[in-house]
């Protein structure tokens, strides 16, 4: 498949993403993890990241276009992939339009997932990640918690609540996406590519999306 996922911080977006690639190998490609990878290894576009991201700022258009030109041009990119937290502005929507035509990419829909303000205030607050950057497994301290002593099941490191998932940055980081990135549903829409999905539970909402790509 080639899709884009869109959603609110704290939509599910990740999770979608991760039952998706198990259903056709196609890969998923995380502007969030690549950089905070790029962070942890300290390489100079992780140092330029930092601030934003830490802040719940939108890192600038500019940098984001440079990693995904390099990670879309990657061959295992051509045929199968999921793009998660990218695009999120109009103008990295009209730089990747642009990118597809170039590469000859056709994207099969954009998945809008829609959840209701005070879920995803919930997730989010309640939300853990591997300190590992080699794993970042995501937990859930209500619904899906790491082990008792708040390592991560899957390699044994410390979970920890990210910088930008503090009350404060939560509220900024929702904001910037009402003012940012929710008019790319528009922007879809107008290209015919849109469908909707509400979500409260992603399971189903990878059961509707296959059903849709078939
Ligand atoms: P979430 O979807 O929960 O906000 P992500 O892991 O997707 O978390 O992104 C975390 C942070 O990384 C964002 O708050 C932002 O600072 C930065 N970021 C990720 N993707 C983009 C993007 N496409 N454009 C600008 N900044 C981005
Ligand atoms: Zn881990």
């Amino acid at each position: 498949m080639k899709i884009i996922l869109l959603g609110a911080p704290g939509a599910g977006k990740g999770t979608v993403a991760k039952l998706l690639t198990e259903y056709d190998g196609s890969v998923q490609i995380s502007t969030g993890d690549i950089i905070r990878g790029a962070v942890k290894s300290g390489t100079k576009l992780g140092m330029q990241a930092k601030t934003y991201m830490d802040a719940g700022d939108l890192v600038p258009d500019e940098l984001i276009m440079e990693i995904m030109k390099e990670r879309l041009a990657e061959p295992n990119c051509r045929q199968r992939f999921i793009l998660d937290g990218f695009p999120r502005t109009i103008p990295q929507a009209q730089a990747l339009k642009g990118l597809m035509e170039e590469l000859k990419i056709r994207l099969d829909f954009v998945v809008s997932l829609e959840v209701p303000r005070d879920v995803i205030l919930d997730r989010l607050t309640t939300r853990r990640t591997c300190a590992n950057s080699d794993c970042q497994e995501i937990y859930n301290i209500k619904s899906n918690p790491p082990l008792p002593d708040g390592t991560c099941i899957k390699c044994g490191s410390p979970t920890i609540q990210r910088d930008d998932e503090t009350e404060a940055a939560i509220q900024h980081r929702l904001e910037t996406y009402a003012k940012k990135t929710s008019p790319l549903i528009e922007f879809y829409q107008k290209e015919g590519l849109l469908k909707e999905f509400t979500s409260l539970n992603s399971k189903d909402t990878v059961a509707a999306i296959k059903k849709q790509l078939s």
